[in-house]
């Protein structure tokens, strides 16, 4: 039986024989702390698996949360599943989308 990993609030599973996550060993080697959840930084590997796995997570950053609900909807995925997945109003996956329209 595996254990958790031992950042606070994260659920994800502790690599093998360590303390904590993929996610939050990456996040550290980065940032430094594993808890940097500053709004204009996006991890692009965090990013990438998100989409690629199209599971919710959490402690994405609100950026994250952006590109993640961005590459999702490019794959297709109707805006009610991307808002799940990212944790956000399914309105607010609306509104991304309108942007990037706008933006185009
Ligand atoms: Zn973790």
């Amino acid at each position: 039986m595996s254990r958790t990993c031992a950042i606070d609030d994260c659920s994800n599973q502790a690599r093998p024989g360590r303390r904590i996550c993929h996610k939050h060993r990456h996040r550290f080697a980065r940032h430094g702390d594993p808890d940097f959840t500053e709004w204009t930084v996006a991890d692009e590997y965090d990013v990438e698996i998100v989409v690629e796995r199209a599971q919710s997570v959490e402690g994405l950053t609100r950026l994250e949360r952006v590109m993640v609900g961005r590459g999702l909807s490019r794959r297709g995925m109707p805006a009610a599943e991307v808002a799940r997945i990212v944790g956000v109003d399914p309105r607010t996956v609306y509104r991304w989308r309108a942007e990037d329209r706008s933006a185009a």
